[in-house]
């Protein structure tokens, strides 16, 4: 890997956790504003409670003057009864009492009517005092720890801003300019490519782009989102390892690296082996005479895979097992027939024929000394 794509790792690293301390450092007053806004309204509800509270100690108080009032008017009509002359006069003075009386009896009940509603209106009260107690504390211990938690997120952003200095001095300017203004738009300006893809937007990439990031000779751009492209080789290795983990399979893999195939009728040269090999996203064809082991033609590569590339020599061929290096393949079809035999021997290879019963020996004639 380049070192300026390992460096442009590291600060997308910086970048990440540069940002989400920035988002903690702005979310925890959010978070503290939020209870002392629940706090204020736990505040007003109590400060309510409590007005009601002394307005309805006044309207007692009025009562009771009102009562002492009447009650004094009743004292008086009283005394002047003693001194009337006439039965009118006494009369009209009762009534004044009676009048009295009534007035007085109607403030008692209104007065008794106030201190029920004084009583649920203490409890208002007293409820109120203690949410905004517990309010009160929360918020305090809230603060603290925002307090807290910002100081070392601050901390850790001086520190992470300085390493992201360092990295960015580190890398390449063209590059970096690059990869700041992808990642301005974006989000993230490096991507890995994995399996012929861009990780990041999941588009193919043609196989020129993808080998050119395998080697890692000079940066590569994602065609479609212009991503910074690098190839992890563990990332590649982790991934093939469950597939050679699993058991045997009967049939050969399809996309397999190297793959061989049969033709009873093959132009002049009749029965053939065809041997084809997927590299960078080309492929190569080997055909080779199966009775006596000799390379048939030159060396045929065609860009893509070879289903596609080669589809003509698929069209009737018979699917078989085998794999070879490539060197021993070169020797194999420039050699003589019998330094042929001889190689075919130590390089032990094995043909099994997919889905047919046949074997060597009967349906193919085989090359003489080959163990099957
Ligand atoms: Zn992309």
């Amino acid at each position: 890997m380049l070192p300026d794509i390992e460096n442009l790792l590291k600060l997308q690293d910086a970048d990440k956790e540069i940002r989400r301390l920035q988002e903690e450092i702005a979310e925890l007053p959010k978070r503290v504003a939020a209870i002392e806004q629940k706090l204020a309204g736990t505040k007003a509800q109590l400060e309510r409670a409590q007005a009601s509270v002394k307005a309805d100690e006044a309207a007692r108080r009025k009562q009771e003057t009102f009562i002492q009032d009447f009650r004094g008017k009743i004292s008086k009509y009283r005394d002047q009864s003693l001194e009337v002359k006439t039965n009118d006069q006494y009369k009209a003075l009762l009534h004044e009492i009676q009048f009295a009386e009534k007035e007085i009896a109607a403030a008692e009940d209104k007065i008794l009517e106030l201190m029920l509603n004084t009583d649920a209106r203490e409890k208002e009260v007293k409820l109120a005092q203690a949410e905004l107690k517990a309010e009160t504390a929360e918020i305090e211990k809230e603060k603290a720890d925002a307090h807290q938690r910002t100081g070392e997120d601050q901390t850790q952003l001086t520190e992470w801003r300085a390493q992201r200095e360092q990295l960015r001095g580190g890398i390449d300017a063209d590059l970096l300019r690059h990869y700041e203004r992808v990642a301005k738009f974006r989000g993230t300006g490096i991507s890995e490519a994995f399996d012929h893809k861009c990780t990041t937007c999941q588009v193919m990439l043609r196989p020129q782009t993808y080998n050119e990031v395998r080697t890692g000779q000079h940066a590569v751009l994602c065609d479609s989102c212009q991503r910074i492209l690098y190839f992890n080789p563990a990332h590649e290795l982790a991934a093939n390892k469950p597939v050679a983990a699993r058991p045997r399979r009967h049939h050969p893999k399809m996309d397999a690296k190297q793959a061989w195939y049969y033709r009873g009728e093959y132009g002049e040269a009749g029965e053939t082996y065809l041997c084809f090999i997927k590299n960078q996203g080309q492929s190569t064809r080997r055909v080779y005479d199966v009775h006596n082991g000799r390379q048939v033609g030159d060396i045929l590569i065609r860009e893509g895979e070879y289903h596609a590339a080669f589809p003509e020599d698929l069209a009737d061929a018979i699917r078989l097992n085998g794999s070879w290096d490539e060197a021993d393949l070169e020797a194999w079809g420039a050699l003589s027939k019998p330094q042929a035999k001889v190689l075919l021997t130590t390089c032990s290879i094995t043909f099994v024929l997919e889905g047919h019963s046949l074997s060597w020996g009967t349906r193919f004639p085989s090359f003489p000394g080959v163990a099957v």
